[in-house]
């Protein structure tokens, strides 16, 4: 699931819930809440940024002991700017984060995954490449894989560093967390309903389901 991919089918399958077919929401999409989203993709970038500011400034002080010299800010090219690291890291964070809900699919059963990438929104997906629904709070996890993933890869690499590539851990782990926000938008959505709900994940858009009482 890509980021902002989510809010497509908020309302349908907001709807779906109350009716009685096994298959009542199909992919959709909105481009007002796409919008609104990549907004609010603001807050988890300022937030896990600032976090891994602090988790640098707590390490630093306590003075890097896991630190790997080798590891140093000659490992970029030289005379990199900020602007230049960012578009590294889109490049770099943006498929493995879709890679991490592939892996999650694959963990979850699924025999193939399909990634590719949405022309008109520029955002990659990653979806079952055939027909799987999923449990509420197994779609849950393969929706929240990335950000847990990247995130600990993230601060992981942080402690391995020397300070001159803290700045390229904490891009990259914010970057990761705004591009998850549809991730977490979708997780909001899915979690108002029961446990037994399946949900089926299109790449771009997912759908919610109930299972037909016989
Ligand atoms: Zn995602």
């Amino acid at each position: 699931m890509p980021a902002c991919a989510t809010v497509g089918v908020w309302q349908r399958s907001r709807s779906s819930l109350t009716a009685t077919q096994k298959r009542s929401a199909s992919p959709s999409s909105q481009g007002g809440c796409f919008f609104w989203l990549n907004i609010a993709a603001l807050v988890p970038v300022a937030l896990f940024g600032a976090a891994m500011l602090a988790l640098s400034a707590w390490y630093l002080s306590i003075g890097a002991p896991l630190a790997l010299p080798f590891l140093d800010r000659r490992l970029l090219p030289p005379g990199f700017d900020l602007p230049a690291l960012i578009a590294l890291l889109v490049l770099l964070v943006l498929p493995l984060h879709e890679l991490c809900h592939g892996l999650a699919f694959r963990l979850l059963g699924v025999g193939r995954v399909r990634y590719g990438i949405k022309l008109s929104r520029l955002v990659l997906y990653a979806a079952p490449a055939g027909e799987a629904y999923f449990r509420r709070d197994a779609f849950i996890a393969a929706t929240l894989a990335p950000l847990a993933a990247i995130t600990l890869l993230g601060a992981a690499g942080l402690l391995l560093s020397p300070p001159g590539l803290h700045l390229f851990w904490a891009l990259a782990v914010a970057l990761n967390a705004g591009g998850a926000v549809g991730d977490m938008a979708a997780v909001a959505l899915v979690r108002r309903y029961p446990p037994s709900t399946l949900v089926r994940d299109f790449g771009t858009a997912f759908a919610v389901y109930r299972i037909e009482q016989a």
